[in-house]
């Protein structure tokens, strides 16, 4: 059984994850309305990976007699100025949640919840391969900054970006 404290710290990350895939779909839209398909095919797979996030923590709750508490889920940004500014905050947005699942761990440790321990060892290592894929698509945008053309090059470069 699931401790009321590792129970209620997985239904908010719950929400952060619904969250993320909600901010990913809000980005897709902006981008594709702006005609960068590419990078809305890369948020699209982000928000859906987001969601698969959320389903682990579900799943987990569930398989330790935990109870889910689904919270409602804040309406996201539809907008931004510009894309560097959009992918910079994908950036922040991960570094964050890096956070969150580094505090999750804290609780895990003070809880003695083994169980939990080697699920969030898997959100540990997702979270340096998320930050540094957001990492190295704004490298990419940083260097090539007012160039269009290069622009649209990175977006038939996202536009590959497969499901894992
Ligand atoms: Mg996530």
């Amino acid at each position: 059984m699931i401790s009321k404290a590792m129970q209620d710290a997985f239904n908010q990350q719950i929400n952060k994850e619904m969250f993320s895939s909600y901010l990913y779909l809000s980005m897709a839209a902006y981008f594709e309305s702006d005609n960068l398909p590419g990078f809305g095919n890369w948020l699209r797979i982000q928000a859906a990976e987001e969601n698969a996030h959320a389903m682990k923590f579900y799943n987990h709750l569930l398989e330790r007699g935990g109870k889910v508490e689904l919270k409602a889920i804040a309406a996201p940004k539809a907008g931004w100025a510009s894309a560097m500014e959009a992918v910079s905050e994908v950036l922040t947005h991960e570094q964050q949640v890096t956070k969150s699942i580094h505090d999750l761990y804290e609780v895990a440790l003070k809880e003695k919840d083994y169980a939990a321990q080697v699920l969030l060892h898997w959100f540990i290592a997702e979270q340096v391969e998320e930050e540094a894929n957001a990492s190295s698509i704004l490298d990419s945008m940083k260097r090539i900054e007012a160039h269009d053309t290069a622009v649209l090059m990175l977006d038939h470069r996202l536009a590959k970006r497969k499901e894992d």
